[in-house]
């Protein structure tokens, strides 16, 4: 069969980094999921839960995706739907960024910019609410709905997962994965644990973040962390968290650049801070793998952009919590 754009969504490169930490006897492993024909991992779970869609008869010729997202999800499901020819709508909230607005455009999607903000002071529910709407308004609308399907943790079980097992030239003691919707950490955590059962997985998220029980705050950093606890998430897949602030993901970012001239997004710069934080404990000798996931381009108006960031949050600041363990 002849192959398509789609046909190259993962199979993406697995690397050795050579970025010093601490802790210098630490190697790390990188899957570069930017080399996804979108951009970013977020290709995987979109064709997934399309393509299953598909076989279930939900979505036929004619359909017209609906989706909540204001990153890479819409930007992948706006390239797979043009592909396949089928109309999609983007709800999205003012916290887009400029270029994630201007991909979606440009790859052909409708924006439904919802403005309201919730009851909690968030755009999540107001943004539930239009799909909803859109659902009951549109004729023959699909919601893939990336908080509650079970595809979206699939796609990462049977995709980026398995090519890690299949890819690492040794066994990794650590797995640092950054979280929003929890999809990639819930499909990888089960598919590494088959594969080497003591590995420990470390989920990477914000200050600010809500997902693991920590106070809400003020986050910029766009596609890591989340205002509401993901339906998806099962902590006992998870080992320990570590957090980082906007600004020393913007660092992890210009070391990427620098140490390996590598232009990743801002969730791969939060990776790298993390592992710098957690070095002084991890044993030497640790075997770490990650997941990079998405190409620094999009983030030149923000994580690259040297005035992104307000004088007053360019320090490192002490954190009152930045790591805590998961109880079992
Ligand atoms: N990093 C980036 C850049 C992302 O777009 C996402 C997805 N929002 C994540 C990390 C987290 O992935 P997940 O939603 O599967 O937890």
């Amino acid at each position: 069969m002849i192959p398509n754009l789609c046909s190259f969504v993962g199979d993406t490169p697995l690397v050795e980094l050579e970025v010093p930490f601490q802790n210098t006897a630490i190697r790390l492993f990188a899957k570069l999921e930017m080399f996804n024909p979108g951009g970013s991992v977020k290709d995987r779970p979109a064709l997934f839960m399309i393509q299953q869609a598909i076989a279930e008869g939900k979505i036929t010729k004619g359909s017209h995706l609906v989706e909540s997202s204001s990153g890479n999800l819409a930007i992948a499901i706006a390239m797979i739907a043009r592909q396949m020819k089928l109309e999609f709508t983007a709800v999205i909230d003012p916290n887009i960024t400029k270029s994630n607005r201007d991909l979606i455009e440009t790859y052909g999607a409708k924006i439904e910019l919802v403005e309201e903000k919730d009851e909690e002071g968030g755009y999540l529910r107001s943004r539930i609410r239009r799909v909803r709407r859109l659902l009951d308004e549109l004729p023959n609308a699909v919601w893939l709905n990336q908080y509650a399907n079970p595809n979206n943790r699939r796609s990462h079980y049977e995709g980026v997962g398995a090519e890690i097992v299949r890819d690492m030239p040794i066994e990794p003691t650590h797995a640092f994965i950054g979280v929003s919707t929890c999809g990639t950490i819930m499909g990888v955590a089960r598919r590494l644990r088959e594969a080497w059962p003591t590995v420990r997985i470390v989920a990477v998220d914000v200050v600010g973040s809500v997902i693991f029980g920590s106070p809400g705050g003020k986050r910029r950093l766009p596609g890591i962390g989340a205002s509401r606890v993901p339906e998806q998430l099962d902590t006992c897949e998870i080992d320990e968290v570590v957090y980082v602030t906007d600004w020393e993901s913007m660092q992890g970012c210009y070391r990427l650049v620098r140490e390996e001239g590598l232009l990743a997004g801002g969730s791969s710069g939060s990776i790298i801070a993390a592992i710098e934080k957690a070095a002084p404990r991890l044993p030497r000798g640790a075997v770490i793998v990650t997941i990079m996931p998405d190409r620094g381009e999009r983030y030149l108006d923000t994580v690259y952009s040297r005035n992104w960031l307000p004088e007053s949050e360019r320090v490192r600041q002490p954190l009152r919590e930045s790591h805590k363990i998961l109880a079992k």
